[in-house]
């Protein structure tokens, strides 16, 4: 696929919202006004908490749920109303959906003979789907005889083999044990990148959706807070909601002090100043946020670079083996540093000082 045919659209909601009816009577928003592109080569992770409304989007994109209002559009046909089997896109289902009672090349080749495919051509397209997904050998063992991960190869397989433009996965490695979930993800990235179409995959493991994603969506409360690549989510994150949920980070409310020297100086509750490239209009208070791993320790020894420092006490230190994180009380708050390497834990009570680079923090809307 030509670099332009990968950034294609293959999805495009527009303006889509969705509600439902609580037992109560209550008006659930579960998807408003929302709008997205999704690229035809790329690898899309819809992220967000439990009731964010990215399986709603999902199943709106599959043909499982009509929206209230708004247009899903798939590789540039109108397709709100279709019903799934006219959309040219497969969905791996959390609980994989296998029929029990089928060998693996029965569920593979299910769809296949229900459309009336001859059955040397389904034969052969099994074999490669099996292929595939790393399943030679299995094609006559029944499902129920599979592991987890077996299993969740053949719901993949089965999806794959209908040739959609684009596969939805719905939570896929969720049923999965926390080692076998993290060789999926590779697995499912590098099998993305063999067929070159679309992903589209549900998920609320932030670690999951780093791993796998070209392009993340995070979601909050059925609307989009940021789209970026891993790196700008986790780099760049445009709201306090994004910065909080992608991976661990320490927020200081502070107010913005005229600027002194090169950086911006931030005071903060206790009247600890803090730094920060980023600019912002003096009196006005934000929100800064710094990842814990980018605090380190000003020793005895070590200098500082001419960085600044925050002062603080230990609340608690603990020794993870390829890592060390203490807790400290500075700047009125509770800060997380965590230190690559696994040094000696620190004593509760000990002084502390902890050196940032202000070219990190992150200032963010209060
Ligand atoms: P999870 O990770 O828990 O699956 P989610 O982000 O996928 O959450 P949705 O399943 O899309 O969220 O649900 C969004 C909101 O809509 C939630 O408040 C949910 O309770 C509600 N909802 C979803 N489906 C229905 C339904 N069929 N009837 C009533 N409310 C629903």
């Amino acid at each position: 696929m030509s670099h332009t045919e990968q950034n294609r659209p293959i999805v495009e909601i527009r303006r889509v919202s969705k509600s439902y009816r609580s037992p109560e009577g209550a008006t659930i928003n579960a998807v408003s006004d929302l709008s997205l592109s999704i690229a035809a080569g790329q690898f899309t992770t819809l992220l967000g908490p439990s009731g964010c409304g990215k399986t709603t989007l999902l199943r709106m994109i599959g043909g499982f749920e009509e929206p209230d209002g708004g247009n899903v559009l798939i590789d540039g046909v109108e397709m709100t109303f279709r019903p799934p089997y006219e959309r040219p896109v497969n969905t791996v289902f959390q609980q994989y959906a296998l029929f029990p009672h089928m060998t693996a090349a029965e569920n593979i080749g299910y769809g296949l003979s229900v459309a009336r495919v001859p059955r040397a051509e389904i034969a052969k397209r099994v074999a490669e789907a099996l292929e595939l997904v790393r399943l030679d050998n299995f094609g006559s063992r029944s499902v129920r005889k599979m592991s987890g991960g077996q299993q969740q190869r053949v719901a993949l397989a089965r999806a794959l083999i209908l040739r959609p433009k684009i596969l939805l996965l719905d939570e896929p490695l969720a049923a999965l044990d926390r080692r076998l979930r993290k060789d999926m993800q590779f697995e499912l990235k590098k099998l993305q990148h063999e067929l070159g179409i679309a992903f589209l995959c549900v998920t609320h493991d932030q670690e999951e959706a780093l791993a796998m994603s070209d392009q993340i969506v995070v979601m909050n409360g059925g609307r989009i807070e940021q789209i970026g690549t891993p790196w700008d989510v986790y780099q760049k994150p445009q709201t306090r909601f994004a910065a909080g949920f992608v991976g661990e980070m320490n927020f200081v409310p502070a107010v913005a002090r005229p600027k002194e020297g090169r950086d911006n100086r931030f005071e903060a509750a206790d009247g600890a100043e803090l730094f920060a490239s980023c600019g912002a209009a003096a009196g006005t208070p934000h929100l800064l946020a710094l990842r814990p791993e980018q605090l380190r320790v000003a020793d005895a020894a070590s200098t500082t670079d001419g960085l600044p420092v925050i002062a603080g006490r230990v609340v608690e230190s603990i020794y993870l083996g390829t890592s060390t994180r203490v807790e400290v009380s500075a700047a009125g708050h509770t800060l997380h540093a965590a230190f690559d390497g696994g040094r000696a834990p620190w004593a509760p009570g000990q002084t502390i000082h902890l050196v940032y680079d202000p070219a990190n923090v992150m200032v963010l809307a209060p």
